[in-house]
């Protein structure tokens, strides 16, 4: 692990000292001026060497928002599949021009996409469960290494309520196959609080969320909720039975 000093006023020197810190941590609900307070202790600690990633949801909205609001030294980026919604793609340049900050973009490695599209098409991602997360690991998993070479500690969007598969993470971890840490400062918010912060402080957002798209991904594989469906049903929504995540964080 990385030698790096103070998380949450505890020294963070192997998994026991996780688990404490988590323990100690009784499903946090953290304010807006402590997550403050801990990105700026975080950007010290792990200076130069901390990112946080947003896909331009709500929550993406509220960490961005902190940060650059704040001018909190953390490197923020996205990953452009190639296959995002063009309001995902007009909302990043509007958070630029907004903030006057830049949202460094990853993307796939073009001969990848080429090749896996001649071999099998355009969908081939609606065929299998290995076909989609085949084409995921090709424009998000591999671009996503990329940006988190040289990381230590990377700041994540994850709410707990997400999907049963979130309850199961805890709000700081430790990553085993990028060698960092992960910290998710909105782990225990609930939707409603991100929707307050974000109408409180007229945060920019996509507009796909005034039309059922609570959890965005790419076009193809995303659609809208219907009533009393869970957040992240709209994503992958063919498969039954699969773990709904693109492997971003697994
Ligand atoms: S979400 Fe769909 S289009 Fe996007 S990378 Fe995954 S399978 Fe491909």
């Amino acid at each position: 692990m990385p030698n790096k000093p103070y998380f949450l006023e505890n020294k963070i020197s192997d998994d026991n000292m996780i688990q404490m810190t988590n323990s100690s941590l009784q499903k946090k609900i953290f304010t807006e001026s402590e997550i403050v307070k801990e990105l700026r202790k975080l950007a010290q600690d792990f200076e130069g060497k901390i990112v946080y990633s947003t896909s331009f949801g709500f929550e993406a909205q509220v960490i961005t928002h902190l940060i650059f609001s704040h001018h909190i030294p953390i490197k923020i980026f996205t990953i452009d599949t190639g296959r995002l919604f063009k309001e995902t793609l007009e909302l990043k340049n509007q958070m630029e021009a907004h903030y006057g900050k830049e949202i460094k973009v990853y993307s796939p490695e073009m001969e990848e996409v080429s090749q896996l599209e001649l071999e099998k098409g355009l969908f081939s991602f609606y065929e299998s469960v290995e076909n989609r997360k085949e084409c995921c690991h090709i424009r998000k998993v591999k671009p996503l290494n990329k940006a988190l070479q040289g990381v230590d500690c990377w700041i994540t969007g994850i709410r707990s309520e997400q999907s049963l598969n979130r309850q199961q993470m805890q709000q700081l971890e430790w990553n085993e196959k990028h060698h960092l840490f992960k910290f998710h400062p909105l782990f225990y918010w609930s939707e409603e609080q991100v929707k307050a912060f974000a109408q409180k402080n007229e945060l920019l957002y996509n507009p796909l969320h005034d039309k059922n798209f609570p959890s965005i991904g790419c076009e193809p594989c995303t659609r809208a909720i219907k009533s009393g469906e869970n957040h992240r049903a709209g994503r992958w929504w063919w498969e039954t039975g699969s773990v709904k995540e693109c492997g971003l964080h697994q």
